[in-house]
């Protein structure tokens, strides 16, 4: 399956981290990534005062099944040492599932479509500029009719 994901980081050197974070992705087993997205950077969203994150989004294939992706997705977290004191607050590397294939899945652990990525431009611009025709399947619109312009998400390199 077709995987988009979007990353984030803002601790410390973010961009080594995003680096470090897409090289261990690459290691997976049974999994290819394809495609990566310039950086953005955005001010943070949810009223924790913390810096500034860099944001990107990455195209990968595997044959994993969901939740066996999402398992290497968080031991990749786990290995770069995140660490969550606050809700919504600062973390290393943060890695989401966006859009597998068109599966809609809902589970104890796994929620594809993610349920916010609609909503936030700082996940639509750099996945419109890899994917703008991925098709969103609950709402039946391309990332492309999904995006905003937003100031607040600027081009980093
Ligand atoms: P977060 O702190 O935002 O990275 O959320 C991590 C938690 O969200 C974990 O417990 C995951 O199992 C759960 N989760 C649910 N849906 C997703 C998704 N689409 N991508 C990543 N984590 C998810």
């Amino acid at each position: 399956m077709r995987v988009y994901i979007s990353f984030g980081s803002n601790i410390g050197d973010r961009e080594q981290q995003i680096n470090e974070a897409l090289n261990k992705l690459q290691q997976v087993r049974d999994t290819e990534l394809v495609t990566v997205s310039s950086l953005y950077e955005t001010a943070p969203v949810g009223g924790v005062i913390q810096d500034d994150f860099l944001n990107g989004a990455a195209i990968v294939e595997t044959s994993l099944t969901p939740i066996d992706f999402l398992n290497e997705i968080q031991r990749i977290e786990l290995e770069l040492g995140r660490e969550r004191k606050v809700h919504w607050g600062p973390r290393t590397i943060d890695l989401d599932v966006l859009l597998m294939d068109d599966y809609i899945i809902e589970h104890e652990r796994l929620n594809v479509p993610h349920p916010y990525m609609h909503e936030r431009s700082f996940v639509l611009i750099p996945l419109a500029e890899i994917a703008p025709e991925a098709v969103h399947p609950i709402l039946n619109k391309s990332i492309k009719e999904l995006v905003t312009v937003d100031p607040e998400v600027r081009r980093y390199k």
